[in-house]
């Protein structure tokens, strides 16, 4: 199965937003910008919310029938391994293969050998087309990032092997997922992970590395913006090499796991994908569920009720809601209002608090992460959560279908 050029992936907690998420897609079209829609939900969310994730392909199959979107989709097993993939293979035609866990996991030494020998061509200048400048390599250079990352990329290769040999390679395509660790990886990183990915035979169209600075969840880029432009560039440059070097699939492309959001950034990654003529997968977080916190509270009285408790109850329970997230947010307890504020916030205080417009004067990061990681309060409320979307259906969807076009769609892939 080839993946299309510009592919977009968008969550949805509750699973009621399909159509108002397609819908972006579609108005997209109509700017002449072309971007497939991929529905991911992670295992992590799916536990939380209680789901299995067969469900997120009805959702998808559904939306794409009302609307009559005539072209193609996906579902994202995203963040699966060995252990976790299985729920998944009947429902997902891409599967992000997660191999953070084992980075730093030494391979034997055998198999570093092997490996360095095999690669000893790249060793010393290499210069990669459209890299300004030239790479300097020592043999101990690939044998340390051997040392840190094969073992995990034959970890992907089970993975990989098992899910090809239950669904046909023809059914499925591949990410290699290495965003979720400590260190960012350099160009260098990038290139010989790449050898081990074509060496263990896994025909990987998208890989997703850990960029410079941090990818908070549903709020901009924090990190050196250069550094992060320089990357960015740098890793077009090494895919496209190592496409014709190790016999990768001619549509490889970076996939960034956003978080959503990165305003800052997605300037400068439409004007590079633009100038490198590359594709690219952007994976954005559940933000969708934020719309519909703010499509209630702008819905009148009984919807803003409804988003009042959400944040009432996970401010009693902060910790328990934002320890899992804690490397991926940044909540600034001091910055976040009380219980009592909030109760006597308008629907449209609310909402402006909440709603990613960077410069708005009501606008409050921290408010807006911590409602970010509350879903499980709403999962929690079950029915009442349910019905009040269903209520308050078109206000929601409004907003669902604009921030994805007009703060995502449009700024990353189009122009
Ligand atoms: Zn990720």
């Amino acid at each position: 199965m080839q993946l299309e050029k510009y592919t977009m992936g968008v969550g949805d907690r509750f699973a009621q937003e399909g159509e108002a998420q397609l819908h972006a897609f579609l108005a997209a079209r109509e700017h002449g910008v072309e971007v497939v829609p991929v529905w991911n939900k992670s295992n992590r969310e799916h536990k939380t919310v209680g789901t299995e994730p067969q469900s997120v392909r009805a959702e998808a199959d559904a939306a794409v029938s009302a609307l009559g979107w005539g072209g193609p989709y996906h579902v994202d097993a995203d963040h699966i391994q060995l252990g976790t993939v299985d729920p998944f293979i009947p429902g997902s035609d891409f599967f992000t293969l997660d191999v953070a866990d084992s980075i730093g996991t030494r391979a034997s030494d055998a198999d570093i050998e092997f490996f360095v020998s095999r690669h000893r061509n790249l060793t010393g200048e290499l210069s990669i087309p459209g890299l300004a400048r030239t790479l300097r390599i020592e043999e101990e250079d690939v044998a340390s990032i051997a040392g840190k990352f094969l073992l995990a990329i034959q970890e992907a290769g089970k993975t990989y092997r098992h899910v090809v040999e239950q669904k046909g390679e023809e059914n499925c395509c591949f990410e290699v997922s290495i965003d979720e660790t400590d260190q960012p990886q350099t160009p260098v990183d990038m290139l010989f992970i790449l050898a081990a990915v074509a060496d263990e035979g896994i025909s990987a169209q998208t890989i997703a590395p850990k960029f410079t600075g941090r990818f908070n969840k549903g709020v901009d880029y924090a990190g050196d913006l250069e550094q992060f432009t320089q990357e960015f560039r740098e890793d077009l440059a090494v895919i496209r090499f190592a496409v014709q070097e190790f016999g990768l699939p001619d549509n490889l492309k970076l996939s960034v796991h956003s978080g959503s959001d990165k305003f800052s950034i997605y300037g400068p990654m439409n004007r590079a994908i633009k100038e490198f003529d590359a594709g690219l997968h952007i994976k954005t977080a559940g933000t969708t569920w934020l719309e519909e916190l703010i499509g209630l509270a702008e819905s009148g009285e009984d919807g803003l009720a409804i988003a009042r408790e959400v944040y009432t109850t996970a401010l009693d329970r902060y910790d328990e809601l934002c320890a899992p997230y804690a490397a991926v947010i940044d909540v600034d307890r001091d910055a976040l209002p009380s219980a009592e504020t909030v109760r006597a916030w308008s629907g449209s205080q609310f909402a402006n608090a909440l709603r990613h417009v960077p410069d708005h004067p009501e606008f409050n990061p921290s408010f807006r992460q911590m409602l970010h990681v509350a879903y499980k309060v709403a999962a929690e409320m079950g029915e009442r959560y349910r019905s009040a979307l269903e209520q308050n259906r078109r206000t929601i969807a409004k907003n669902v279908t604009q921030n994805i076009l007009e703060r995502h769609l449009l700024p990353v892939f189009g122009g």
